[in-house]
């Protein structure tokens, strides 16, 4: 029997900016607000592959290599709260197009490999909290973080010791942007 694996592709968030991002949730969100994700564990996930054989997961990480998408920078300044799923979120005004290309690529190449897409719009985030599903006070000033999107990764999602662990299985850069 293959053994499957929980992968997804995704862009990190370097050190500083994890840094940065949990000490600005610390200041601004009560303890009882969700179960906050580690500092190690914070991304933006561009396309969720679920549980994969891998065979399915070499071919993905083959298309993956053969992809051309830019780099971009992404500007974090936007909050929010879905009650429904339990997420507290950053995310962005203006996604840019870069960004919406590389998540759309890599989408349907997982659709076209037989990963469920789901129907809703992709919506770039980074999740703060999950589990928060009570009414959230959304702090008034919103932040601002730069985010130089160089390369994507494909991650192994895994639960060891009580704990989400994200392993990066290969980080693929991203070319840089045509000049204007
Ligand atoms: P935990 O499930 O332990 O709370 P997690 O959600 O971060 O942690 P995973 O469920 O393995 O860990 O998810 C990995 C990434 O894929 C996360 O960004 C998650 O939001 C996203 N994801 C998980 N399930 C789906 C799904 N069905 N559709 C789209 N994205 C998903
Ligand atoms: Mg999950």
């Amino acid at each position: 029997m293959s053994v499957e694996r929980r992968l997804f592709f995704a862009l990190s968030l370097p050190p500083a900016l994890q840094k940065q991002v949990i000490k600005w949730r610390a200041a601004h969100f009560p303890a009882e607000t969700g179960r906050p994700v580690a500092a190690a564990n914070l991304h933006i996930t561009l396309a969720f592959l679920g549980e994969i054989s891998e065979l399915k997961a070499d071919a993905l990480t083959r298309i993956a290599g053969r992809i051309q998408a830019h780099k971009f920078s992404l500007r974090l300044d936007d909050i929010g709260h879905w009650p429904g799923s339990g997420v507290v979120w950053v995310g962005t005004r203006r996604a840019p197009n870069a960004l919406l290309q590389l998540a759309s690529v890599l989408r349907s190449h997982a659709a076209r490999n037989g990963c469920y897409q789901s129907a809703l719009p992709f919506h770039p985030h980074v999740s703060l909290y999950r589990n928060a599903t009570r009414p959230v006070a959304i702090p008034p000033a919103t932040p601002d973080w730069l985010l130089e999107a160089d390369a994507f990764s494909l991650y192994e999602s895994t639960w060891e010791r009580g704990r989400t662990r994200y392993r990066c299985l290969q980080t693929w850069p991203l070319a840089d942007a045509p000049a204007l």
